[in-house]
């Protein structure tokens, strides 16, 4: 049932995301895709050599999209201005971004020496109910691992990777949990934990909390611990 629901939505969702109410449930409904196709496999089976493949493909894209946005704010300012205190993104005089060049290269570089094993074959037919024609990439892999993996890769091209100008591609949801080191797909953009839990507890590891709780200890709870316990020899006393 489970996978049938999750067929239904690849199949709905490969040819075009519907209307979304809000950018939250837009981010909520590219959250649960991503749940289907990536995490669910990972958290699974994380050591599989598929997933292992899925994996740095995912840090690969992401760190290229992160270098491009650079690039590209270096590249307008560039190109905007003649100011000459502005760093010279693409002469030869800045060797920091001259090596944000060529690391963007090397991951684009890498991403395309892996996606290259990826096979898939195009298909045409009309969704049920008639409610479109749709393009669908169908595997010509047999065995699941390598159906799940070449699913898990078109999604992230197809919908995760482009970007635009100054708008960063959704890939950039794709995050690493701060205290467990999951990843999860963010909902907000300072969202740094996979869940609540996570949060709290890198909460109750930081100095702030443990400075407050100390606190609490030595001015309300320990000075209420002895009042009870002096009240419990008196009243021992009396007995
Ligand atoms: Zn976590």
């Amino acid at each position: 049932m489970i996978r049938m629901k999750s067929q239904m939505r690849r199949l709905r969702q490969i040819n075009s995301a519907p209307p979304f109410e809000s950018q939250r449930s837009e981010r909520r409904f590219w959250a649960d895709e991503a749940q289907d196709y990536i995490f669910a496999r990972v958290k699974e089976r994380p050591k599989s050599p598929c997933v292992q493949r899925v994996v740095r493909l995912l840090e690969l894209m992401t760190a290229a999209e992160e270098l491009r946005m650079e690039l590209y704010q270096a590249h307008q300012d560039f190109e905007s201005t003649h100011n000459p205190a502005v760093p010279r993104a693409f002469g030869s005089d800045d060797s920091r971004l001259r090596g944000k060049v060529r690391e963007l290269d090397d991951h684009l570089r890498e991403m395309n020496k892996r996606i290259g094993r990826y096979r898939w074959r195009p298909f045409l037919r009309h969704y049920p109910g008639y409610t479109y024609l749709e393009d669908l990439y169908l595997s010509t892999r047999r065995s699941t691992d390598e159906r799940w993996e070449n699913a898990a890769v078109r999604w992230l091209l197809r919908h995760q990777i482009k970007g635009y100008g100054g708008l960063p591609a959704p890939i950039l949801r794709f995050r690493r949990c701060r205290q467990c080191s999951a990843w999860f797909y963010a909902l907000t953009d300072h969202q740094r934990h996979c869940k609540l839990k996570c949060r709290q507890r890198l909460y109750s590891d930081s100095p702030e909390f443990r400075a407050k709780r100390a606190r609490y200890m030595r001015e309300r709870y320990r000075p209420q611990e002895k009042e009870r316990e002096q009240r419990a020899t008196e009243g021992g006393k009396h007995a």
